[in-house]
C-alpha cells in the first residue's frame, strides 16, 4: 500500500508550447481521474492475494484513519462499553479518523447460539439452519454496536453505527463461516472524514442473496483487519483482556513475557497452533494486505501508555529469537487406522474420503504393523471432526482393508514457533531431549519451516508447555 506516487509526465526536457499544453492536460486528466478514485474510496477484492496499488488513497488524503476492535470481554458491560468509548475518543486528534468495529458483549454470542439450537431441535442441520443462526447470532453484535455508539455520543462525540450489510461487508454464502470477498469502504471513509465516528459490527457481513452471513467464532477480529485494510487505515488496534501476545500461556508459565514485536507468519502459526489471542483468518489476512496489528489492553484507564505486542512484517523485527513462543492445543483428536493393506493408493483413498467429508488432517504418521504387508496410519483432527472421520472411512472398512479404527481424544499438540529456525539447527532437537527429560512420550511429529509440533497425551500438556518454555530460554527474553 505504500507504492511511491508515480513521477509520470514530470519531464523537464517538454519543449514548445505544445508539449506544456500537452503536459498540463495531463496533469489535469490524472489529477481528476484520482480525484475520482478517492472519491469512490476503497473497493478492495479479499480473493487477491496481493495489496492493490492503492497510492491513489495514500497520497490524495491528509486524513490518518485507525481502527479499533474492542473484543467480548471489553463490551462485558455498561462501564466497560464506557471505557472502551474513552479508549476510542483518547485516539482522537487532529488528522485522525476512526472506526471502530465490536465484538457482541461477552456470553452474548454464545447465549444466541443456545437458542438458535434450542429452538431448531435436533433435525435441523447445516442448509436447514446456518442461514438462521447467522442471522441470530449477528444480533449480538448489532447490539454492541449500537451501545458504543451511545457511549461515544453521551462523551460529546459524533458517531453511528454500521452492520455488516450497511458498510458493505460482502461476503460468500458458506453461513456460519463465511468468507469475507470485499468491502467497498467509501461510504465508511466519507463518514469518519466529515468527523463521525464509525461503529461496526464485527462478525457479520452480507452474501449475494442480501442475507446476513457470520464469519465464524472469533471473528470479529477478521472484520477489523478487512476494514482496516479496506480504508486503508494506518493499523488495526485489538483491544481484548490481555495486554499483549505471550511467549505461552501466563497460566500455564507465569513466568511467559509479552513479546513486543512478533513477525505475522510466527503470529500465524501461533494462532493455528491454539493461542486464542487473534482469529487465524485476521493474521492471515493482516498479512496479506501489510496490516499492522496492535494488541492491547481495554482494562487500562484511557491515557495509560501500554506497549502492547505488535505484529508487523518480519523485517520491522530488530531482535530475532529462534524460538519466539510455545503454544498448545487441546483440541485434538488421534485416529489410528490399524493393519491397513500396504499398498499404493491406500492412503489417496483414505485421505480422499476425509477431504470429501471435509474434515480437516494435521499430522500424519504412517508405520509398519506386526503384520506383513499392512501398515497403521495415524493421523490427527480436531476434536469435533474425529466422530465425523470414523462416519467417513467405517463404512469402507472391507474396500479400504483394515483391521480397525482407534480413536484418542486425550492427546494435546505442543507447538514451539520461530522464524529463527529457518536458519538454526538442532531446535526440533532440543525440544526432544527437553520433553524427553520429563518422560514425556511423543506420538506424532510434525514440522513446518517456522514450527515443530508434538502430540502428547493429554495430561502432560501442562509439564510439557513449561518445559520447552525453560529449554528455550523464553523467560529471559
Ligand atoms: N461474537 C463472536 C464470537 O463470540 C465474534 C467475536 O467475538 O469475534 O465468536
Ligand atoms: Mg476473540
Amino acid at each position: 500500500m505504500n507504492a511511491p506516487f508515480p513521477r509520470q509526465g514530470n519531464n523537464n526536457r517538454l519543449a514548445g508550447l505544445a508539449s506544456t499544453l500537452l503536459a498540463l492536460t495531463f496533469f489535469a486528466l490524472t489529477f481528476l481521474a484520482l480525484t475520482f478514485a478517492s472519491a469512490q474510496g476503497l473497493c478492495l477484492h479479499f480473493w487477491r492475494a496481493a495489496p492493490p496499488s492503492s497510492w491513489h488513497i495514500e497520497h490524495l488524503r491528509e486524513m490518518t484513519r485507525i481502527v479499533l476492535k474492542f473484543g467480548g470481554t471489553s463490551m462485558g458491560d455498561l462501564d466497560r462499553i464506557d471505557r472502551a468509548a474513552r479508549l476510542t475518543l483518547a485516539e482522537r486528534r487532529p488528522g485522525t479518523s476512526l472506526a471502530v468495529v465490536v465484538s457482541a458483549m461477552a456470553g452474548e454470542t454464545n447465549r444466541l447460539v443456545a437458542l438458535a439450537r434450542g429452538a431448531a431441535g435436533e433435525g435441523l442441520i447445516g442448509a436447514a439452519f446456518d442461514d438462521e443462526y447467522d442471522v441470530i447470532a449477528a444480533a449480538g453484535e448489532q447490539v454492541s454496536a449500537g451501545l458504543l455508539a451511545l457511549a461515544l455520543r453521551r462523551h460529546g462525540a459524533r458517531a453511528r453505527s454500521w452492520l455488516g450489510w450497511q458498510a458493505p461487508v460482502r461476503t460468500d454464502s458458506a453461513h456460519s463461516k463465511a468468507r469475507i470477498t470485499d468491502i467497498d469502504g467509501s461510504a465508511l471513509i466519507q463518514a469518519i472524514e466529515g468527523g463521525e465516528i464509525a461503529v461496526i459490527a464485527g462478525f457479520q457481513g452480507v452474501d449475494p442473496e442480501g442475507r446476513v452471513s457470520t464469519l465464524g467464532r472469533g471473528g470479529s477480529d477478521t472484520s477489523a483487519v478487512a476494514i482496516a485494510a479496506a480504508i486503508g487505515a494506518a493499523r488495526c488496534d485489538i483491544y481484548t483482556d490481555v495486554d499483549g501476545v505471550y511467549t505461552t500461556d501466563p497460566r500455564i508459565v507465569p513466568k511467559a513475557r509479552r513479546i513486543a514485536r512478533i513477525s505475522y507468519e510466527e503470529m500465524l502459526e501461533m494462532a493455528s497452533l491454539g493461542a486464542k489471542v487473534l482469529q487465524t483468518r485476521s493474521v492471515e489476512m493482516a498479512m496479506n494486505w501489510g496490516v499492522p496489528v496492535r494488541v492491547l489492553s481495554s482494562f487500562v484507564e484511557p491515557g495509560h501508555d501500554q506497549p502492547g505486542t505488535l505484529v508487523c512484517s518480519e523485517d520491522q523485527i530488530v531482535e530475532k529469537h529462534v524460538v519466539s513462543a510455545v503454544a498448545y492445543s487441546r483440541d485434538e483428536a488421534r485416529v489410528t487406522i490399524l493393519g491397513l493393506k500396504d499398498e499404493p493408493g491406500r492412503a489417496a483413498r483414505v485421505f480422499g474420503l476425509l477431504a470429501e467429508a471435509n474434515i480437516n488432517v494435521d499430522m500424519i504418521v504412517q508405520s509398519q504393523s506386526r503384520q506383513p504387508g499392512t501398515a497403521n496410519l495415524l493421523f490427527t483432527v480436531a476434536e469435533n471432526d474425529a466422530d465425523k472421520a470414523v462416519a467417513a472411512l467405517q463404512p469402507r472398512q472391507a474396500e479400504l482393508e483394515f483391521d480397525a479404527i482407534d480413536v484418542r481424544r486425550d492427546v494435546a499438540k505442543v507447538s514451539v514457533i520461530g522464524v529463527g529456525m529457518r536458519s538454526h539447527a538442532g531446535v526440533a532437537y532440543a525440544m526432544f531431549k527437553a520433553l524427553a527429560a520429563k518422560g514425556i512420550n511423543i506420538e506424532a511429529i510434525s514440522t513446518s519451516e517456522i514450527k515443530t509440533s508434538v502430540l502428547v497425551d493429554s495430561q502432560y500438556t501442562e509439564l510439557a508447555v513449561r518445559a520447552l518454555h525453560n529449554a528455550y530460554g523464553l523467560e529471559n527474553g
